[in-house]
């Protein structure tokens, strides 16, 4: 394995480098698999393919936002719920300025949005982690 700070070879069973004396599994500039450098933001490895950025479990509930959209949808409650202010926004001002008019429009919208949040194919929150159940 390779340290993540400077890319040194690292012995397997050692917990810190050597060269740099960075802590085992510390730092995000190298692969530790295959030592290739992984520029910031990398999300796999362009050595050996490894995913380098495991999307972290959210907090908020793929219920709560499917629902949300399905009954409030209109009101962009569920993209507020989801940390997505911009969309929510639009929902909302869509509905509110057009004094419910609107709601046809972003009423479909967000029963779109609410059956693929169920559906889990739009599983993720505004930063990025993937939704519980
Ligand atoms: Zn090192
Ligand atoms: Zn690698």
């Amino acid at each position: 394995m390779f340290c993540k700070n400077c890319g040194a070879e690292m012995h397997e069973l050692a917990a810190i480098c050597v060269k740099c004396g960075c802590p085992r599994e510390a730092g995000a500039n190298f692969c530790q698999y295959c030592g290739k450098e992984t520029p910031p933001g990398t999300v796999f490895c362009s050595g050996c393919g490894i995913p380098l950025y495991q999307p972290k479990k959210s907090r908020r509930s793929k219920i709560a936002a499917g629902l949300l959209a399905i009954f409030l949808g209109s009101f962009g409650v569920h993209n507020f719920y989801l940390g997505f202010t911009g969309k929510a926004v639009a929902q909302l001002l869509i509905t509110v300025l057009t004094c419910g008019a609107g709601s046809v429009i972003t009423g479909i919208w967000s029963l779109i949005e609410g059956i693929l949040i169920l559906t889990g194919s739009s599983d993720k929150d505004s930063d990025g982690n993937i939704l519980s159940d």
